[in-house]
């Protein structure tokens, strides 16, 4: 059975055609969860092995003087080009995004030493959380938390009501993991600054699918993942940003001898780079960095604009679906109503949904089980049909009690 509907909006797609350059299989019949791994592009599977071959193969150590070194700066670069709004020299690739967010933080504490407070919200992701509950115990800090509703996020007036003269730094998600909240990133990096205090946004969800202009914006700090929208592969290393004007000043803690100005020098003391190398720590994961390449250029060729603009599409879809055929039988909805403030996934709650997710999967319905009983359906602008969407959400209403 097919919708006339969805039928419509993929042939009135002006990126349909982007989904033949990712790989696919036919036993996944819908998956609604890039969010949380993307789709590896064909492109890719023809770099690694190439890497393989005639890079790591034919070059050996040869390689990181003829290009693996500079990887870090010249693939964050490009990241910095075409998805954040950065110029170049201010974005690296290094570690998971949980250590970049502890390298980041702690470099923004010790910038303003006099100031003891930390502004967190409640549901920011898991790690971000615990990185600070962490770093607060350890420099003496103190987290003031903002409690957003659980199905929208925080706003701009919470920051103010918070953000004071005690405040060092404030550390927000641009999209909510959970609810899929967009939260306005510029306001709130300027209420943040009004109060003197510093901004690190985790774009680990907005990163890709939501227009992101880091330098016009005036954030500080930026830290985020490849593996999601921007399809790098399991455990790819995240991107951290730092401010051109702040880089001669910060100072991360993990002194590693890739964050030196001259590295090979192997001097007796830490002289740290003075420019955004100063970020790196070790050996830089180089075939991590392979596949996030393919996909950034597939994001250029497309535009941030028109991404956004079908994620917005595809968000306004599902939700359309899950009135119409699953709201009337006792499902929430816990995401914004409004796209405006809505990232590239919805969240979707109900009692049965732990035992409906296992069922799901075993047909080929990926979406994303969050406890205690939401579904997360992450819709990626350029591998997501609206037929995989309505495919999804029949499947659900139909394993539904
Ligand atoms: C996915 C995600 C992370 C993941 O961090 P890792 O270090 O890559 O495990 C962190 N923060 C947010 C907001 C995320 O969505």
């Amino acid at each position: 059975m097919t919708d006339s509907r969805a039928t419509a909006l993929d042939a009135a797609d002006p990126l349909a055609a982007y989904r033949e350059q990712f790989i696919r299989t036919d036993e996944v019949v819908a998956y609604l969860d890039g969010n949380s791994l993307g789709r590896p592009t064909k492109a890719s599977a023809a770099r690694l092995s190439d890497f393989v071959a005639n890079s790591w193969g034919a070059r050996l150590i040869r390689g990181w003087d003829e290009s693996w070194y500079e990887m870090p700066l010249t693939v964050g670069d490009r990241i910095g080009e075409v998805a954040l709004g950065a110029a170049s020299g201010q974005v690296f690739i290094g570690d998971s995004t949980t250590v970049i967010l502890y390298k980041l933080i702690r470099a923004a504490l010790d910038a303003r030493p006099e100031r003891s407070e930390i502004v967190v919200d409640t549901d920011n992701f898991p790690t971000d959380r615990f990185i600070l509950q962490g770093i607060a115990a350890e420099r003496g800090k103190k987290l003031t938390w903002i409690s957003p509703d659980s199905d929208a996020g925080v706003t701009a007036d919470h920051v103010a009501a918070v953000a004071g003269p005690d405040t060092a730094l404030v550390v927000l998600s641009h999209v909510a993991y959970r609810s899929g909240y967009l939260a306005d990133a510029p306001r709130i990096t300027q209420i943040a600054h009004d109060a003197g205090a510093l901004v690190l946004w985790d774009l680990c969800h907005s990163v890709g699918s939501v227009p992101v202009e880091l330098d016009e914006w005036g954030v500080d700090l930026a830290a985020g993942c490849t593996y999601k929208y921007l399809n790098g592969g399991p455990g790819s290393p995240a991107f951290g940003y730092v401010r051109a004007e702040h880089q001669a000043t910060f100072r991360q803690p993990i002194q590693g001898w890739m964050g030196t100005a001259e590295p090979f020098v192997m001097g007796p003391e830490y002289e740290p780079h003075d420019g955004i190398r100063r970020f790196l720590s070790g050996t830089p994961p180089v075939i991590g960095m392979l596949a996030i390449q393919d996909m950034l250029e597939l994001i250029a060729d497309a535009g941030m604009n028109a991404i956004r603009d079908k994620s917005e599409r595809l968000t306004a879809f599902v939700l359309e679906l899950i009135d119409e055929k699953l709201v009337p039988r006792g499902v929430a909805v816990s995401s914004p109503r409004d796209p405006a403030r809505r990232g590239s996934h919805v969240t979707i709650d109900h009692p049965s949904f732990a035992e409906v997710n296992a069922r799901l999967w075993a047909q080929g319905i990926i979406p994303d089980f969050r406890r205690p009983h939401g579904l997360r359906l992450g819709l990626s602008p350029l591998t997501t049909s609206f037929e995989e969407v309505r495919l999804g959400v029949d499947a659900i209403s139909a394993e539904l009690p």
